[in-house]
């Protein structure tokens, strides 16, 4: 039998999300934003179920590659743009929007040979500080991109540092707006933050009134996360998870008063407790930062973690479930973050990033190539 661990993608799960973002941005089309992987779901598996999006977003190559070859018509927009002059080349082939953010990136297109002109988003580095040009310098590359041959249509994007914080959007919005008052084009400026804070704030550009604009980037709340946690909790803003990590106990300890658990022995029980072990650790995906404490679910009832996670394995406390007289032993369903399948329960993915000092988006990306993957 292989290891019992699994991560389980759900796909109405997906579905459901993606139509939460149709319904706060009725009027704009969505990116479904697929990078890293679907913020490792997989693209192939959760394609079917974000087909209805208007297009897909991402930044490598290869994974645009792989959309194309699931036969996936619409667009796709590069994030990042191209990186050198040949991926042009993959560019024209593919019919790829991309982001333009510099000018090495300007001086590429003019010298790029095509039959077919390209459609580029120009981006705005609005306070972000980390690609786009400086509002002064927009005017400028958009005159250079509007007079090549290579170009059709120019968009305008820009992204937000603090969507989902105190500082919020509205130096950006001004300098956004400033910098592409009266430049014909679409707009998007939206991550998920946005869309689930600031969707509605008025936006003075051409032809749209919200922040909306003509298209919204949605990353994170696709895949059921919280981009504002713990001020909201996925729930809050009625999204489901789509991924659940489980496993199963591989072992049970007796422990004594002042027995320790695991590498550093930074747990000592107090009292005779049982222990479980769990085929998870860090070599899953599962954060070595979880500390004791880190909630989790064992057959569908919300524990701890306990000492150190190592490599393959992680301890949790069956206290809870001895004193609810809920059996546990060598087989018992584990779920480190998602829903169990047995009761239902859940247990979000920002919860567990937030006892381990992360954020729900490391946690999917990071779920190792050797976990194997169930769609549903
Ligand atoms: C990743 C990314 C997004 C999506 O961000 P979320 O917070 O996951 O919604 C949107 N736009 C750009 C430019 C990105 O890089």
């Amino acid at each position: 039998m292989p290891r019992p661990i699994l991560a389980t993608i759900h796909s109405a799960a997906l579905r459901h999300n993606l139509g939460q973002a149709r319904r706060r941005a009725p009027d704009a089309r969505v990116w479904a934003v697929v990078k890293a992987n679907a913020y490792g779901h997989g693209i192939e598996r959760c394609f079917e179920a974000l087909r209805g999006a208007d297009g897909f977003a991402l930044l490598d190559l290869a994974e645009a590659e792989r959309l194309r070859a699931l036969d996936w018509r619409g667009p796709i927009l590069l994030l990042e743009g191209v990186f050198e002059p040949r991926d042009l080349e993959t560019c024209s082939r593919l019919n790829l929007w991309h982001a333009v953010h510099c000018d090495e990136q300007i001086d590429w297109l003019a010298a790029h040979k095509t039959q077919q002109p390209h459609r580029v988003f120009l981006k705005l580095n609005s306070g972000m500080n980390r690609l786009g040009f400086r509002p002064a310098a927009l005017r400028a590359a958009w005159s250079r991109l509007n007079a090549l041959p290579q170009v059709d249509e120019i968009s305008f994007m820009t992204h937000f540092s603090d969507a989902d914080g105190t500082r919020g959007i509205g130096h950006q919005v001004a300098a956004f707006e400033a910098a592409t008052a009266d430049l014909a084009g679409e707009r998007t400026l939206c991550n998920s933050a946005a869309i689930l804070r600031h969707v509605d704030h008025p936006l003075r550009g051409v032809g749209v009134s919200t922040l909306a604009a003509d298209w919204v980037r949605e990353g994170i709340a696709l895949y059921g996360g919280a981009p504002d946690y713990p001020e909201h909790t996925a729930g809050d803003w009625g999204l489901r998870p789509t991924m659940t990590l489980s496993s199963r106990l591989i072992g049970v300890q007796q422990l004594q008063p002042g027995d320790t658990v695991g590498y550093g022995s930074t747990f000592t029980a107090e009292r005779p407790m049982r222990v479980g072990v769990v085929a998870c650790g860090y070599a899953d995906g599962y954060p070595r930062h979880a500390a004791t404490g880190t909630p989790i679910l064992v057959a569908g009832v919300r524990t701890r973690t306990i000492g150190r996670v190592s490599m393959d394995m992680l301890a949790v406390d069956l206290s809870p479930l001895d004193e609810a007289g809920v059996p546990a032993g060598i087989g018992s369903e584990v779920v480190l973050w998602g829903v169990s399948p047995s009761t239902g329960t859940a247990l979000s993915i920002d919860e567990v990033a937030c006892a381990a000092g992360t954020i729900g988006y490391e946690l999917m990306c990071a779920v190792a190539s050797r976990v194997p993957y169930l769609l549903e």
